[in-house]
């Protein structure tokens, strides 16, 4: 239905997205494992009890495989779709979400040996772990994010829900990532068989740190500021916790858990110490739990303003630089397959076959001719 505002300027105007379909039941067995287990996550978060819900709500959640897409979702698709957007519907009846997996699948597939890992991480350790577990630990930490993150935690009575106005979105975009973020390294997901290993989760942490303080800005044109809600959420965790990594060290003199620094002449993102990660993303999700739940204006204010908005132009620049010598594009699409039906003699379908004999201006094209 026309139901998503975000591709319009000013948030008013549905868009109308399709896609055909169907659900991938190995990898659902992980999104339902972790909804089962809603309020024991909900039970154990790092928030002031007052703030924690007392009982969770409905949250269905599955993966599919896409096999069309159409409308809004073509070329270039979601990767997840949560419904429904409004919050009253969602705090008294839940929320359905879908991860697509295939199309996350794809994303990673290309990526692969497209020579940017290996030109922004640290070292070969980081390249190593992210071949193994990137693209699976990605997938477990949008499932975090969209079965708990965003249902997880209360408002104090009477406290308005569009307290934090214009810095709402960024605000509940970042507290769902923290909240997926602190998880992913709980033992609690090995237990539950959704991790592999108890290392697992460091592809991701290292993955969203140096995008969000580094990589992320391939999509900024030199001299503006962060302005999307997602950016804005990803650099606000990544420069909050660089900070906090660096107070840490200086008040117990060793060394940060987390820094940038130049390594053969380019800036990298190190981390020496993931657990001490996890243990500021607590505190972290602690606080955003608690400027949601008090609806706390000035102090979500502060944070965007200080971590989520501003780019260092030295920065900004060597990355975009060296960005650009890697020749890929920032953004993806996608060429649908054709399906082709085999019959028996009796004219009964035996088989679908998938054809990918199309580029993308061809099947424009084809469509434009076939179905305007
Ligand atoms: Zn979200």
């Amino acid at each position: 239905g026309f139901i998503e505002s975000y591709n319009d300027p000013l948030g008013l105007r549905g868009s109308w997205e399709g896609l055909v379909n169907f659900k991938d039941s190995a990898n659902t067995a992980r999104t339902e494992v972790i909804s089962e287990n809603a309020q024991w996550f909900e039970d154990h978060s790092p928030v002031d009890p007052r703030f924690r819900k007392a009982e969770v709500k409905g949250v269905t959640a599955k993966v599919i495989t896409v096999g069309i897409l159409a409308g809004d979702s073509y070329p270039a698709t979601p990767i997840g779709i949560n419904l429904p957007n409004s919050n009253w519907i969602r705090a008294q009846h839940g929320s359905k979400s879908v991860s697509i997996d295939n199309i996350t699948a794809a994303y990673s597939a290309a990526a692969s040996g497209n020579g940017f890992n290996e030109e922004f991480m640290w070292s070969e350790a980081e390249i190593e772990h992210a071949k193994k577990y990137a693209h699976y630990v990605d997938n477990v930490h949008t499932d975090l994010h969209e079965c708990l993150g965003h249902g997880s935690g209360q408002l104090l009575p009477g406290v308005d829900p569009d307290a934090l106005k214009a810095y709402g979105s960024t605000l509940e975009e970042a507290r769902a990532d923290i909240f997926a973020l602190y998880y992913m390294a709980d033992p609690k997901l090995v237990e539950l068989g959704v991790m592999p290993t108890a290392d697992a989760y460091k592809a991701g942490y290292y993955q969203q740190m140096m995008n969000g303080l580094m990589t992320q800005l391939v999509r900024i044109v030199p001299g503006e500021n962060i302005e999307e809600a997602h950016m804005r959420n990803r650099a606000l965790i990544a420069y909050w916790t660089l900070d906090r990594a660096a107070a840490d060290a200086k008040a117990n003199n060793c060394e940060p858990a987390m820094s940038i620094e130049k390594k053969d002449g380019k800036f990298a993102v190190k981390v020496s110490d993931y657990e001490k990660l996890r243990t500021y993303f607590g505190e972290l999700l602690g606080e955003l739990q608690r400027i949601k739940s008090e609806g706390d204006y000035e102090a979500g204010r502060q944070l965007v303003e200080k971590y989520g908005v501003k780019v260092d132009p030295e920065l900004h620049a060597e990355v975009l630089k060296r960005y650009e010598t890697l020749n890929l594009a920032p953004y993806k699409g996608f060429v649908n397959p054709r399906y082709e039906t085999v019959t028996d003699a009796n004219g009964e379908i035996t088989d679908v076959k998938v054809i990918y004999g199309e580029g993308y201006v061809d099947q424009m094209l084809r469509y434009s001719q076939d179905y305007s």
